[in-house]
């Protein structure tokens, strides 16, 4: 297919600060083609796609060394436990967390949330307490705190946004008061791009004594995250967002809350001692929290997606996809009738949008018809999209991998879609 028909040449200057060709080639997935056509994958934000060296590491494991860990004593269940823990404690590097102990491993960061609301909101909302969650955020940092909500009847309160989709920080700070007990906000919204100020969130959550869990899953992908520097309480991501696998992700915590939360799913792994004639016992953190047998090769393939993101520099991925956004911003803002959602001064690499006459889903559609993979529908941030006034979105999200070039194809395309269904 051309790339370059009706598109403005790109910006010489646009070359990121690591081999791109060679960074491709780590990816065998961007080789096939979708309907006859080379794949453009732009559903980064969804699911990120997965270097070779992260794919190696399941052969590797049930190759060599699969067995259960934590309670063998023989040597395939001694290595599998060594990479095990050798991934939590990258993760302990990756995040800048002071003790490898505050790792624990989750299903992703839809359980780490569901985790915290059920140990530590359990035990410390009551009637009359407050969470302060954003309209920026995804169904899983929304839906966790109405269950509980409904169950022991504290009260939910929503930090608004202004019309770029930044949150409206005069307003937080209005919302906050001494019954604030959590504030629960995501880092990056996977719906609109937007970055937020989670450490000067922290600290004014902090001055009321309310404590704050950042939904990482959109940030780790695309900068440097520091817990200590953020002073987040609780901070959640997934692996298959971070070029890792699914199935895999983290809840970090603060030691001092951690130590005293109590488990939430009982198990194998997590006890310490189990007796019918007293009260059994736990292990202490992490694995207090990590009931059953995790997903053993998924956490030890986290860990060298982790190196692999790091190999690269998170910095010079940020700086790159910056360049994609701005790119593409400028040229889909050309096509008549386009209007992007999601204008904010700190945005990730997601260009969320939606065309008059045109329906989100029918162009989701017919841009996969000619090899390019976007996401339409509300993101899974329904609050977020009804209050813009729309049902769904497309959505185009950039990972390392992509190109300017494929940026003109995708426009290219979507002018072509939108021909088709006006
Ligand atoms: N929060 C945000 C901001 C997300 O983008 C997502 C995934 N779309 C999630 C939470 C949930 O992540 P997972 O499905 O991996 O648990």
């Amino acid at each position: 297919m051309s790339h370059t028909v009706d598109v403005a040449p790109a910006p010489s200057a646009a070359a990121p600060a690591f081999d791109l060709n060679a960074l491709r080639e780590d990816f065998p997935i961007l080789c096939r083609e979708v309907h006859g056509k080379p794949l453009v994958y732009f559903d980064n934000a969804a699911t990120s796609q997965t270097p070779r060296q992260v794919i190696e590491m399941f052969n590797d494991y049930y190759s060599r060394y699969n067995a259960n860990i934590h309670r063998g004593l023989h040597t395939l269940a001694d290595e599998a436990t060594a990479a095990f823990e050798g991934t939590r404690e990258t993760v302990r590097a990756f995040l800048n967390a002071e003790d490898s102990r505050q790792i624990i491993f989750t299903r992703g960061t839809t359980e780490a949330i569901n985790l915290v609301a059920n140990s530590w909101g359990r035990t410390n909302l009551a009637p009359g307490d407050e969470v302060l969650i954003s309209m920026l955020e995804h169904h899983s940092n929304i839906v966790p705190w109405q269950l509980l909500a409904r169950e022991l009847g504290f009260t939910i309160k929503v930090i608004p946004v202004d019309v770029d989709g930044a949150l409206d920080m005069t307003a937080y700070r209005t919302l906050l008061n001494e019954r604030t007990k959590l504030v629960a906000v995501n880092h990056v919204s996977n719906a609109l791009g937007t970055i937020n100020p989670v450490a000067e969130m922290a600290t004014l959550a902090h001055e009321v004594g309310a404590n704050i869990l950042v939904d990482g899953a959109q940030a780790t992908p695309h900068q440097t995250v520091d817990v200590q520097a953020i002073d987040a309480d609780f901070y959640a991501f997934s692996g298959h967002k971070v070029y890792g696998p699914t199935g895999v992700g983290v809840l970090y915590g603060k030691r001092e809350l951690l130590e005293v939360m109590p488990p939430w799913q009982g198990g194998g792994e997590m006890i310490s001692t189990v007796s019918f004639e007293v009260d059994t016992t736990f292990a202490a953190i992490p694995h207090k929290f990590e009931a059953g047998t995790p997903a053993i090769a998924e956490v030890i393939a986290l860990g060298r997606a982790l190196e692999w993101v790091q190999g690269v520099g998170l910095g010079a991925i940020g700086d790159w996809e910056q360049t994609l956004l701005s790119y593409a911003t400028q040229q889909v803002r050309k096509i008549d009738g386009l209007r992007i959602l999601g204008t904010a001064p700190h945005k990730a690499g997601v260009l969320s949008f939606v065309v008059d006459g045109a329906h989100s889903q029918d162009i989701g559609l017919l841009i996969d018809q000619l090899g390019v993979a976007i996401r339409t529908g509300h993101h899974c941030a329904q609050p977020l999209l009804h209050h813009f006034g729309v049902d769904a979105t497309c959505r185009a999200s950039f990972a390392a991998y992509n190109t300017v070039e494929e940026i003109d194809t995708f426009v290219a395309s979507l002018k072509r879609v939108i021909n088709m269904v006006r």
